[in-house]
């Protein structure tokens, strides 16, 4: 069975969240979220979302949703603010508590952010955050920079799909764990690349033929990888497609 991860883009509506010259944060986070979702569902992740509109509703609304869709994990966007125009920077990942595998999932998020260049502020225990406190299952949520920080939302906007792929890889590469569940999740590899944009160009091409795939870094590599099987006959299957159409593939967990 599919992994399910409620993806929660933080505030909405009536309220914005924190704002600076206009920018809100509400309107970068529900972007942000379609795109780390969409990667996700790319992977063969079953995604919901706590809103896909410009909507209301309260944390402990938000974390009902998670507890009813009977999520694997839930996770919170957010963006960050100070209050006095780029008085701090960088990322950071909020937890109940430092520990198990949502520890580890913030912790795999914030370096592949960190990777990106964002000064790494740690993962932060709050347990006195609703969407935190209330939510049944794995919880986490990430605050992708300072919106009251220039050079932050020029990062934002610059990498925006770096971000997303950080974001989405390092829930991806915690999953890949196997603590959560002993079921080992198959996956068909289709090339590991030098360069990131040989490797997104192949996935785009997969993409295209009608491929689940997606682009996944690890050692120093990027590597081509189609689907994620919990039955190990569906990956041969995806397997013996991609080869009857002239790719080299092996299978991976
Ligand atoms: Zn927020």
């Amino acid at each position: 069975m599919a992994y399910k991860i409620v993806i929660d883009p933080g505030h909405g509506g009536s309220d914005w969240g924190a704002s600076f010259n206009g920018r809100k944060e509400k309107d970068d986070v529900l972007n942000l979220a379609f795109a780390v979702g969409q990667i996700l569902e790319n992977a063969g992740i079953d995604v919901e979302y706590t809103r896909t509109t410009d909507v209301y509703n309260t944390p402990y609304e938000k974390a009902t949703m998670g507890n009813n869709a009977d999520a694997d994990f839930f996770v919170s966007l957010h963006r960050n603010a100070t209050g006095t125009p780029n008085a701090a920077t960088g990322i950071e990942t909020l937890v109940f508590n430092d520990s198990g595998i949502k520890a580890e999932m913030a912790r795999n998020i914030n370096e592949n952010l960190e990777a990106l260049g964002f000064v790494n502020r740690g993962v932060i225990e709050r347990p006195n955050l609703v969407v935190l406190r209330r939510t049944k299952m794995p919880a986490i949520l990430v605050e992708a920079g300072f919106i009251d920080n220039v050079n932050d939302n020029e990062k934002f906007d610059a990498q925006f799909n770096e971000i997303a792929e950080a974001i989405a890889n390092g829930i991806l590469d915690t999953l890949d764990m196997g603590e959560l569940n002993e079921t080992p999740l198959y996956r068909v590899q289709v090339g590991a690349f030098d360069s990131m944009e040989t490797a997104s160009a192949l996935s785009s091409r997969l993409n295209n033929s009608g491929y689940p795939a997606y682009v996944v870094s690890s050692n120093g590599l990027y590597k081509v990888q189609v689907g994620a099987f919990a039955n190990l006959a569906n990956a041969v299957a995806m397997e013996n497609r991609l080869r009857n159409d002239g790719y080299t593939t092996f299978i991976t967990t």
